[in-house]
């Protein structure tokens, strides 16, 4: 399958996961009748935020063996994070990789509270997670002046995401010789179940 193909495939998934959540009924995940054992052929790599409220393959109305997900708070890419992205589409075939954010991220809240208070999350592990982010985060306040912290993390959220897939083919000579890759932003709101995908 190719990007255009798993970004279609994703879309219409997440439409349909749209209507469960307005209805309010119990998702029904379909999985693919291919057998595990047979390996493994995902249609896109999604980087998602650790959140709870983020169930990846739920949201895309994905089955068993369709998406290869990487968590990680504030969907940020570290070494690790962007050497298995480099595994799903060099080894495994993927051509479309999504980088998803969120509403009401904690760790993007935790950066916009970080630089707007001057300090340093205490844990250097935590502190890594929001180095990360705070690029995003100052182009947000210089956008909206430090006074509006709600709208600061709104936009810090997308920022972030250009952000991380910037960073990731920067980053990555194997995923910069796979010239049919399309890495694309994306933001969810956690309300709706919409997943917006970002230009
Ligand atoms: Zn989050």
């Amino acid at each position: 399958m190719d990007a255009h193909q798993a970004l279609a495939t994703l879309k219409t998934g997440n439409q349909r996961f749209t209507e469960f959540v307005t209805n309010n009924q119990a998702i029904v995940v379909e999985h693919n009748h291919q057998p595990a054992s047979e390996g493994q052929a995902p249609i896109a790599v999604v980087v998602a935020c650790s959140d709870s409220r983020l169930p990846v393959e739920h949201l895309f109305h994905c089955g068993l063996g369709q998406l290869f997900v990487i968590r990680v708070a504030g969907n940020v890419l570290t070494e690790t994070q962007i050497g298995s992205v480099e595994y799903a589409c060099s080894v495994l075939g993927a051509k479309l990789v999504v980088i998803l954010g969120h509403s009401h991220c904690g760790a993007v809240n935790a950066a916009v509270d970080c630089a707007l208070s001057g300090q340093a999350m205490a844990s250097p592990n935590l502190a890594e997670i929001v180095e990360q982010i705070t690029p995003a985060v100052d182009q947000a306040i210089q956008q909206h002046g430090s006074e509006h912290p709600i709208q600061i993390a709104q936009t810090a959220i997308e920022l972030n995401v250009h952000n991380v897939c910037h960073r990731l083919i920067e980053k990555s000579e194997v995923l910069q010789s796979i010239p049919e890759l399309n890495v694309v932003g994306a933001s969810y709101d956690i309300d709706s179940g919409k997943v917006s995908f970002l230009d």
